[in-house]
Protein backbone atom coordinates (compact mmCIF):
# COMPACT_ATOMS: atom_id res chain seq x y z
CA UNK A 1 0.00 0.00 0.00
CA UNK A 2 1.30 3.59 -0.86
CA UNK A 3 2.99 5.51 1.37
CA UNK A 4 2.67 2.44 4.33
CA UNK A 5 5.71 2.56 6.33
CA UNK A 6 5.76 -1.39 7.18
CA UNK A 7 4.62 -1.83 3.62
CA UNK A 8 7.82 -0.23 2.04
CA UNK A 9 9.77 -2.50 4.62
CA UNK A 10 8.39 -5.90 4.12
CA UNK A 11 8.63 -4.68 0.33
CA UNK A 12 12.25 -4.14 0.68
CA UNK A 13 11.75 -0.60 -0.30
CA UNK A 14 12.75 0.59 2.89
CA UNK A 15 15.63 -0.59 5.19
CA UNK A 16 15.36 -2.53 8.34
CA UNK A 17 17.02 -4.76 10.78
CA UNK A 18 15.93 -8.30 9.38
CA UNK A 19 16.16 -11.35 11.77
CA UNK A 20 13.95 -13.46 9.98
CA UNK A 21 11.71 -13.71 7.02
CA UNK A 22 9.11 -16.36 5.37
CA UNK A 23 7.17 -15.94 2.31
CA UNK A 24 4.58 -13.72 4.70
CA UNK A 25 5.86 -12.61 7.29
CA UNK A 26 9.16 -10.29 7.90
CA UNK A 27 10.65 -10.43 12.10
CA UNK A 28 12.92 -6.59 11.90
CA UNK A 29 14.10 -4.75 15.00
CA UNK A 30 11.72 -2.04 16.38
CA UNK A 31 13.68 1.50 15.91
CA UNK A 32 12.35 2.84 19.06
CA UNK A 33 13.27 0.02 21.35
CA UNK A 34 10.32 0.02 24.35
CA UNK A 35 12.24 -3.36 26.20
CA UNK A 36 16.13 -4.68 25.94
CA UNK A 37 14.94 -7.11 23.15
CA UNK A 38 12.36 -5.42 20.58
CA UNK A 39 11.23 -6.61 17.55
CA UNK A 40 8.18 -6.28 15.15
CA UNK A 41 6.70 -9.21 13.42
CA UNK A 42 4.88 -7.75 10.63
CA UNK A 43 2.35 -9.67 7.68
CA UNK A 44 3.68 -8.81 4.21
CA UNK A 45 -0.17 -8.05 3.58
CA UNK A 46 -1.11 -4.84 4.08
CA UNK A 47 -3.95 -5.03 7.06
CA UNK A 48 -4.87 -1.76 9.55
CA UNK A 49 -5.13 -3.54 12.26
CA UNK A 50 -6.50 -6.86 14.16
CA UNK A 51 -10.56 -5.02 13.74
CA UNK A 52 -9.71 -5.71 9.89
CA UNK A 53 -8.36 -9.28 10.00
CA UNK A 54 -10.78 -11.60 7.93
CA UNK A 55 -11.78 -15.19 8.40
CA UNK A 56 -9.28 -16.00 5.29
CA UNK A 57 -6.27 -14.19 7.37
CA UNK A 58 -6.93 -17.04 10.19
CA UNK A 59 -3.51 -18.41 8.61
CA UNK A 60 -2.09 -15.68 8.40
CA UNK A 61 -2.49 -14.73 11.79
CA UNK A 62 -1.38 -18.01 13.63
CA UNK A 63 1.84 -18.10 11.15
CA UNK A 64 2.51 -14.49 12.07
CA UNK A 65 2.46 -16.27 16.37
CA UNK A 66 4.48 -18.99 14.73
CA UNK A 67 7.13 -16.24 13.38
CA UNK A 68 6.99 -14.49 16.45
CA UNK A 69 7.79 -17.67 18.58
CA UNK A 70 10.56 -18.86 15.95
CA UNK A 71 12.01 -15.47 16.44
CA UNK A 72 11.86 -15.49 20.24
CA UNK A 73 13.96 -18.52 20.22
CA UNK A 74 16.69 -17.76 17.70
CA UNK A 75 17.20 -14.80 20.15
CA UNK A 76 17.43 -17.15 23.10
CA UNK A 77 13.97 -15.43 24.88
CA UNK A 78 13.20 -17.80 27.51
CA UNK A 79 10.28 -15.67 28.59
CA UNK A 80 8.82 -12.25 26.74
CA UNK A 81 5.76 -10.74 25.89
CA UNK A 82 3.53 -10.79 22.54
CA UNK A 83 1.41 -7.09 21.75
CA UNK A 84 -0.93 -5.94 19.40
CA UNK A 85 -1.86 -2.62 19.93
CA UNK A 86 -5.23 -2.06 18.32
CA UNK A 87 -6.39 1.18 17.23
CA UNK A 88 -5.14 4.27 18.58
CA UNK A 89 -7.19 4.26 21.44
CA UNK A 90 -5.28 0.99 21.73
CA UNK A 91 -1.74 2.56 21.36
CA UNK A 92 -1.38 2.25 17.73
CA UNK A 93 0.38 4.19 15.73
CA UNK A 94 1.21 2.19 12.38
CA UNK A 95 -1.64 1.25 10.96
CA UNK A 96 -0.33 -1.96 9.35
CA UNK A 97 -1.07 -4.98 11.27
CA UNK A 98 2.31 -6.02 14.02
CA UNK A 99 3.08 -7.84 16.89
CA UNK A 100 5.43 -6.18 19.29
CA UNK A 101 7.97 -8.66 20.84
CA UNK A 102 9.67 -7.83 23.52
CA UNK A 103 12.36 -9.35 25.97
CA UNK A 104 15.43 -9.40 27.36
CA UNK A 105 14.41 -8.56 31.13
CA UNK A 106 16.52 -9.32 33.77
CA UNK A 107 15.54 -12.91 34.75
CA UNK A 108 12.86 -13.63 38.19
CA UNK A 109 12.21 -9.40 37.97
CA UNK A 110 8.57 -8.60 37.17
CA UNK A 111 8.20 -6.06 34.33
CA UNK A 112 5.76 -4.05 32.85
CA UNK A 113 5.66 -2.47 29.22
CA UNK A 114 4.18 0.07 27.21
CA UNK A 115 4.50 -0.14 23.26
P1 LIG B 1 2.41 0.67 17.27
O1 LIG B 1 2.42 1.80 18.28
O2 LIG B 1 1.86 -0.61 17.83
O3 LIG B 1 1.77 1.08 15.97
O4 LIG B 1 3.93 0.34 16.98
C1 LIG B 1 4.65 0.86 15.92
C2 LIG B 1 6.10 0.54 16.20
O5 LIG B 1 6.80 0.71 14.99
C3 LIG B 1 6.74 1.48 17.24
O6 LIG B 1 7.26 0.70 18.30
C4 LIG B 1 7.84 2.18 16.45
O7 LIG B 1 9.01 2.37 17.21
C5 LIG B 1 8.08 1.22 15.29
N1 LIG B 1 8.55 1.80 14.05
C6 LIG B 1 8.06 2.88 13.40
N2 LIG B 1 8.74 3.09 12.25
C7 LIG B 1 9.69 2.12 12.17
C8 LIG B 1 10.71 1.80 11.23
N3 LIG B 1 10.89 2.52 10.13
N4 LIG B 1 11.50 0.73 11.48
C9 LIG B 1 11.33 -0.01 12.60
N5 LIG B 1 10.37 0.24 13.52
C10 LIG B 1 9.58 1.29 13.32
ZN1 LIG C 1 1.11 -1.59 4.91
Amino acid sequence: MDNCVFCKITSKQSPAEILMESDDVVVFKDIYPSAPVHYLVVSKKHIPSIKEVLHEDEVLMGHLIHMARDAAEKLGLNGYKLVFNVGKEGGQIVDHIHLHLLGGWAKNKANTVNV
